[in-house]
């Protein structure tokens, strides 16, 4: 596989908020694929969505919240009955591990509710700052910018940041914004990484910002070389 260099030096504040415009006009109604009815169901389908499609998923919770439909089922569950239902989803014997870890946490500290703070959160088995994020924005519209691996790569492409943690891309990429797009901001960058600024090539001929992308001329210079 090519591999795409990231750039090494940062875009100007001007051009970077250009290219976020223009990914907020491209991607105006982003939201995540996950399907869910509740904060309780979010967490699991976010724990379930490591290393695994979010269409995967999605075939696999419908049967697994008919079985267990809230933190209070999932926490007497059998580890080898959610392990049996969510195995397509991969790694699912750590993956059943947490999740009925979770619920039990839930119950014992939350009445079986998912808290809407990050510190209580991050507390719960399993869910780090990316999945704590993520329930944070998307079940509860806080202010809150999750980076996965989408993320990661496309704000490093569009020279948003030389951040070498989740951490430091988060901390670059909401600086350019104000607090109220950070939640949406992280679908803008996760629909483009999916659709066109793809892994192993991006489809910078069919990019709106390429024409300011610093990564745009390094593919083009890599497809030369390939030819
Ligand atoms: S121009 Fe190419 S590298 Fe830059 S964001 Fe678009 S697809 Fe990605």
């Amino acid at each position: 596989m090519v591999k795409i260099p990231f750039p090494t030096k940062k875009v100007t504040r001007a051009t970077a908020k250009q290219m976020l415009a223009r990914l907020e006009e491209m991607y105006p109604q982003a939201q995540t694929a996950l399907e869910f009815r509740d904060p309780y169901e979010l967490l699991v389908a976010v724990a379930l969505s490591a290393q695994c499609t979010d269409a995967r998923v999605n075939l696999t919770t419908p049967a697994l919240f008919a079985r267990y439909p809230d933190a209070k089922a999932l926490a007497n569950a059998k580890l080898d009955d959610v392990e049996r239902i969510i195995k397509s989803c991969g790694f699912y014997r750590a993956k059943a591990r947490n999740i009925v870890a979770a619920a039990q946490a839930l119950v014992e500290r939350h009445g079986g509710e998912v808290p809407s703070e990050r510190v209580a959160l991050e507390a719960l088995p399993g869910v780090g700052r990316k999945t704590a994020s993520v329930v944070l924005a998307v079940a509860f519209g806080e202010a809150a910018f999750a980076v996965d691996t989408h993320v990661f790569r496309v704000a490093h492409r569009l020279g948003l940041t030389l951040g070498k943690t989740p951490l430091d891309v988060e901390r670059d990429v909401t600086a350019l914004l104000p607090r109220e797009k950070w939640r949406h901001a992280h679908h803008w960058l996760i629909l483009h990484g999916r659709q066109i600024c793809k892994a192993p090539m991006p489809l910078c001929g069919i990019c709106p910002v390429a024409d300011v992308c610093p990564t745009a001329p390094l593919v083009l210079k890599k497809k030369r070389a390939g030819r």
